[in-house]
């Protein structure tokens, strides 16, 4: 037999000899993860062996982690953070563009080389699990996390999560630089009514396995992601934790995932105290560990309650089992039992924020920037022709704006401490004034508005000032205080008086450049029709500030596209590119069929997959190469693309599909390939896309994923938007 010290042992038996030696309290500890910082908390490391802490860093682990090994057994505890768009509880770590912002770049080496940097220095910390990333699909812009989410279209999401997992665990576990991932939250939990954290969700089980468990299914088979985070909502009555078709059936036995499932925070607690489904904590624990909820979240009456359960027969040991062995197999995995229990901190300040973990956060910063309008060439601006510009807006000079959620701690919404990430941020301002530091340009700034707040007014000021100059760059968006958990809004008009300013700004008629730093798109179709150019750039991280100058000054060329749809307003919600025929509105001239509202455009103000370039992109000649496809055949589609413009850019190609009669009514197209093309001023490129099998399936109403044989379209263009994409058909065989 061998013995679970044996650093030579496979893995699977090291695990089963643990497991023969474990008391059922010991293994119950084992399932808890706990908030480092609550008084106790850390105690009971000794008192229950606890198999997990998060939010902790750097001495403090090592420390607890010495606790840990002169327990009975010495299991290794197992470290965890939000580490969600860089390793950003730490002063001076590299802080990258949000999920949303990261998104638009529709970049997997950007993915990866977030996950990448960020899991190095995660690890260097000490940390060896990061609650990262989300995979929730964002169509209801209300929902106060959008800005964590990859935006609104499942593939893509799919796309860019198996990205940036593989970026945060590398090739092996067992290493100094990766750490484990968390795809989360599992699932549906951007559904929630009305866009309320939380709240109940209505998604049947065809839905789920159509729209939003395929992320999480390439995620756990593509990604091989090491842990899944379940979500706080219910889904039909039934809480995601309280599921186990849902919990253990998809992604253990069905996607073979080795991994394991946590809980959000307190998720089985809540089972009894505030969704009501278990009359106490005893009958909680039972229903979320046999759900398959291995790891429990902060839920420190679990404890009790679970081995009450299973020393009295009612919860049978095998699930507990299971679970435990799911927890230790990762320990092993990542060495802790080994060479790796404790971490060399000496190393930290050289691996947290280095030079060249600086250089993928600006070329992520860069990539995201997604140009919305520009009317006339507005943009890039040319330093030699002006004398005065104005920065003006809430946005232009404001870290914790620009840098967005989990950027300043776990409760960062009410984040009050500006110091942290202030010297390694280049804001928008700053970014612009050291752009033209060599040239003799004035470029005073006024904040003119807040963002949320009334209180200030310095609007006649800003336009004192806009009156003097050549051109205006108008900073606006969002804060902090309006979003994140918690912060879900319902209005999604600009906040403060930002509006008011920016009409005084047009009224001077002078050009009107937008930089819209937000967690999310707001309704913003009068910035749509007033300004002169819209540079998007969501949340774009500690170097957003020196992107947008450079794009702002054509220093490099904007290539970004949209993974989100900005609403005409609240009422319009949800609005996204993947919706549903509806015949009401299959008029004679329209036979693309989304519904729409008769007081509102049927369209968003801007659509999934726009986004402009300082250059022109045309296509033409979409070829079908494979016109009739058989069973497990790739598609194969080949266009013409052309830069007609005069400089080199990147242009993200897209391509949807629609199938055309099936049993089911399914989406008027779907997102199924892109590639990054970059070309230079006339030059022209025959681009292939693929499309694999599988990924032209529905799901039936016996819930069984098929590709139904018959006509399909598909459709290649620049945009989601019907009048950008070129259009042809192909079958699929019997
Ligand atoms: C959030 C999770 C997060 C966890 C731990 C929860 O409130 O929903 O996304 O990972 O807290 O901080």
């Amino acid at each position: 037999m061998f013995d679970y010290r044996d650093a030579t042992a496979p893995i699977e038996e090291r695990v089963k000899n643990l497991l023969t030696q474990m008391t059922p309290e010991e293994k119950i500890g084992q399932m808890m993860v706990l908030p480092s910082k609550v008084e106790g908390n850390i105690d009971k490391i000794e008192q229950w062996g606890v198999g997990s802490y998060f939010h902790c860093a750097g001495d403090k682990t090592q420390e607890l982690q010495r606790r840990a090994e002169n327990t009975r057994l010495g299991i290794p505890i197992i470290f965890a953070i939000d580490a969600v768009h860089g390793h950003c509880f730490e002063n001076n770590a590299t802080v990258f563009p949000t999920q949303l912002a990261a998104s638009c770049s529709w970049d997997h080496d950007v993915m990866y080389n977030m996950g990448r940097v960020t899991a190095t220095e995660v690890r260097g910390c000490g940390i060896h699990w990061t609650f990262s990333p989300v995979l929730c699909v964002g169509r209801d812009t209300r929902w106060g996390r959008i800005n964590e989410t990859f935006g609104e279209d499942p593939w893509l999401i799919g796309e860019m999560a198996t990205a940036i997992i593989k970026g945060y665990q590398g090739d092996s576990l067992n290493a100094d630089d990766t750490v484990m991932a968390c795809a989360k939250h599992y699932v549906g939990y951007g559904e929630t009514l009305g866009g309320r954290d939380a709240y109940e969700s209505s998604i049947s089980q065809r839905t789920l396995l159509t729209h939003f468990l395929p992320p999480f299914e390439k995620a756990v088979k593509e990604g091989g992601v090491a842990t899944l985070m379940a979500s706080y909502q219910s889904i039909d009555g039934t809480p995601c934790s309280a599921d186990p078709w849902l919990m253990r059936d998809i992604p253990k036995t069905q996607w073979g995932m080795d991994g394991f499932v946590v809980t959000d925070w307190d998720n089985v607690g809540a089972l009894h105290e505030k969704q009501f489904v278990a009359a106490s904590y005893a009958e909680a624990a039972n229903i979320g560990v046999k759900a398959g909820n291995d790891m429990i979240m902060t839920t420190l009456a679990f404890y009790d309650a679970a081995l009450e359960q299973l020393k009295n027969g009612q919860l049978e040991s095998h699930w507990v089992d299971d679970a435990v062995a799911r927890i230790l197999r990762y320990k092993f995995k990542l060495g802790l039992f080994d060479e790796r229990r404790y971490c060399d901190l000496s190393a930290k300040k050289e691996i947290v924020g280095q030079p060249a973990h600086w250089q993928h956060a600006l070329e992520a910063s860069r990539k995201s920037l997604t140009l919305l309008k520009n009317k006339n060439n507005a943009l890039p601006l040319n330093a030699e022709q002006l004398n005065k510009i104005l920065v003006v807006g809430p946005n232009a000079d404001n870290v914790k704006a620009q840098l967005g959620d989990w950027s300043f701690g776990s409760y960062q919404a009410g984040a009050t401490d500006d110091k942290m990430h202030k010297s390694s941020t280049v804001t928008v301002l700053q970014g612009i004034k050291t752009l033209l530091s060599s040239h003799n340009i004035d470029t005073p700034y006024v904040q003119g508005a807040h963002c949320a707040d009334d209180d200030i007014d310095s609007i006649s000021e800003a336009v004192t000032q806009a009156q003097q100059s050549d051109v205006l760059i108008a900073c606006i968006g969002d804060t902090l205080s309006q979003q994140g958990e918690f912060h879900d809004r319902s209005d999604l008009n600009l906040g403060g008086k930002q509006q008011a300013l920016l009409e005084a700004l047009k009224a001077t008629g002078k050009p009107l450049i937008i930089v819209y730093i937000a967690s999310k798109p707001l309704a913003i179709s009068w910035v749509k029709d007033n300004a002169d150019a819209i540079l998007c750039a969501f949340n774009p991280g500690a170097k957003g500030g020196t992107a947008i100058a450079e794009a702002l000054f054509g220093e490099f060329n904007p290539s970004g596209k949209l993974t989100i749809s900005f609403p005409y307003s609240v009422g319009q919600l949800p609005v996204y590119y993947n919706s549903y025929p509806g015949w009401h509105s299959v008029l004679s001239d329209r036979l693309d069929g989304v519904e729409r509202y008769f007081d509102a455009p049927k369209e968003p103000v801007f659509s999934f997959g726009e986004g402009l370039s300082y250059t022109q992109f045309n296509y033409a000649d979409l070829q079908i190469l494979t016109p009739k496809l058989i069973a497990e055949q790739t598609l194969r589609v080949s266009v013409q693309l052309s830069n007609t413009g005069a400089r080199e850019g990147c242009e993200i190609v897209q391509l949807y599909i629609r199938d055309l009669y099936s049993s089911v009514v399914t989406p008027i197209k779907n997102l199924r390939a892109f590639k990054r093309v970059t070309l230079a001023a006339g030059e022209s490129t025959e681009v292939i896309l693929e499309v694999a099998y599988w990924d032209l399936a529905l799901i039936n109403r016996a819930l069984e994923k098929v590709v139904e044989p018959g006509e399909f379209e598909v459709m290649v263009g620049t945009s989601s938007k019907d009048s950008d994409l070129l259009k042809a058909r192909f079958w699929v065989e019997d």
